[in-house]
């Protein structure tokens, strides 16, 4: 029969006569060519060329047929490489087999399409999770449908239990020593083409080398000279077969590109991971710089601009506090407010300027006169006011004449100038009955104060109630 194909016949004679099968002498004739290599060779060679040559489907959006049969041809090829390597056994049937081991995966590519075509993707190039999700959306794997389909054109057994355990070679054991090796060589001929293919050669190269030793006790050279040999055997197969191929770079190329990429991705996570640190670094930087100016902030929008000490909102809070803390201790608590005197008079002599600077200067000597836990606070244009926790009437006075006095014996030196001013305060005192406002004693230091600017100025002034005002200053 394939002697009356004439053009079937001259592929075939083309093939046995290349360097495919080396023999010294011309092989002419199918008729020699059987003689020679024997009736399941030939016919194992008339079968991959059926395959190899078959019409691609019009439809392929997404499964790669000139890749498939590629891929196929690097796995027969590969068999071949490693039948050589483990057996003296003819290497034709192992061929054929290995180009027909994903006959499923082609009649699935072609009744199923787009469910296929997902199913490989998902799948991402891992043989394994294909063979599940073929199971799991198909109902049957590729092999089980591959060997199905070769039992139903009546190929031997030679060929289809091959094909239906080329992913389970375990399985394969009990169908006789013979059977065992060619799905051996099979299943290492699939993980090769997958080495080549898959675009993930590293992850096949290492179960390769394990399955090869294990399986054949290959040596590492054994096993590095079918690795080095398989893609240039690929590209002459691919010419003897009329196939016309893409080729791959040779599976060492292949494993040191991915290797660089590899190391590349890690330097690169290397890279990122430092960056990251320093993110961190900076961010935390970023984040006590930012607590710093929360807390300035906070200072600051406490502190009155001019004199640099606490504004009227803060002191009505401290007070608050210090009020709760007299009641609940049970301790006194003074209020003084203090007044330069003829402050107008002093601006509209000397200028703003030098008044603001005799202001910053006041607040500058009143605050290096009282206690860590007193309070100075501006109370609005020329007026200070300090609190004193702990402190009763007659202490309150003391210090309120000690500041009077150092005030009025300051020479304050401006632009050149030299000038003098005199305050005069006004002293309140908390009952301590808990009945008292807050109002009321800053009421009770306002009026002292009044009272004190009326006697003259530059004193001191008490606040008593109903025997009326207890004078005391210079
Ligand atoms: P008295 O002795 O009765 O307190 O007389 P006085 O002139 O000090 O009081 P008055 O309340 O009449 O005037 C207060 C003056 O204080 C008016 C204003 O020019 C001055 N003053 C208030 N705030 C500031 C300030 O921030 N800078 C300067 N330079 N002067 C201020
Ligand atoms: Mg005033
Ligand atoms: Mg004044």
């Amino acid at each position: 029969m394939i002697s009356q194909d004439v053009s079937l016949s001259s592929k075939v004679l083309k093939v046995v006569n290349s360097s495919f099968y080396n023999f010294p002498n011309e092989v002419g004739t199918i008729q020699q060519a059987v003689a020679i290599l024997g009736t399941n060779a030939v016919r194992s060679l008339v079968l991959s060329f059926s395959f190899l040559n078959m019409e691609r489907p019009k439809y392929g959006k997404g499964f790669d047929y000139e890749r498939f049969w590629e891929e196929s041809l690097a796995a027969a090829v590969a068999s071949k490489l490693i039948m050589s390597k483990v057996s003296d056994a003819d290497a034709d049937e192992v061929f054929t087999v290995s180009l027909l081991q994903n006959l499923g995966k082609l009649i699935f590519a072609c009744a199923y399409r787009e469910q296929y075509d997902q199913i490989l993707k998902d799948a991402d190039g891992s043989e394994q999770r294909l063979l599940e999700l073929e199971e799991e959306r198909i109902g049957a794997n590729h092999a089980y449908i591959g060997c199905e389909a070769a039992k139903h054109w009546k190929f031997p057994d030679a060929l289809t239990l091959p094909i239906l355990y080329h992913h389970t070679p375990k399985v394969a054991a009990t169908e006789g020593a013979e059977m065992l090796t060619a799905v051996r060589v099979v299943h290492l001929a699939g993980l090769l083409a997958n080495i080549m293919y898959s675009g993930k050669p590293i992850e096949y190269h290492a179960p390769f080398r394990e399955r090869a030793q294990k399986m054949f006790q290959l040596a590492a050279p054994a096993i590095d000279e079918i690795l080095e040999k398989a893609n240039g055997e690929v590209a002459q197969a691919a010419s003897y077969f009329g196939l016309n191929i893409g080729g791959t770079a040779s599976i060492p190329e292949l494993l040191q590109g991915a290797n660089i990429e590899l190391s590349l991705l890690n330097m690169s996570y290397e890279q990122m991971n430092r960056e990251l640190v320093q993110a961190k670094i900076q961010l935390e930087k970023l984040a006590s710089e930012l607590e710093d100016k929360n807390s300035y902030l906070e200072e600051i929008a406490n502190l009155d601009g001019l004199t640099e000490i606490y504004n009227h909102r803060y002191f009505q809070d401290f007070l608050d506090r210090e009020i709760s803390r007299a009641i609940r201790r049970e301790t006194e608590l003074s209020l003084v407010l203090a007044d330069i005197d003829n402050f107008k008079k002093f601006n509209d002599f000397h200028g703003h300027q030098a008044g603001d600077y005799v202001l910053h200067e006041v607040a500058a000597l009143c605050g290096g006169l009282i206690r860590e836990y007193d309070l100075l606070a501006r109370y609005g244009g020329e007026e200070f006011v300090f609190v004193f926790p702990e402190t009763g009437q007659a202490d309150a006075l003391l210090i309120a004449e000690k500041i009077r006095t150092a005030l009025e014996q300051h020479m304050f030196s401006f632009a050149g100038d030299s000038y003098r001013v005199t305050s005069s305060f006004g002293v309140a005192s908390y009952d301590a009955t808990g009945l008292m406002k807050k109002a009321q004693l800053i009421e009770q230091a306002d009026k002292a104060l009044y009272s004190a600017k009326k006697k003259g100025r530059n004193r001191v002034e008490a606040f008593v109630e109903k025997s009326g005002w207890f004078g005391r200053g210079k």
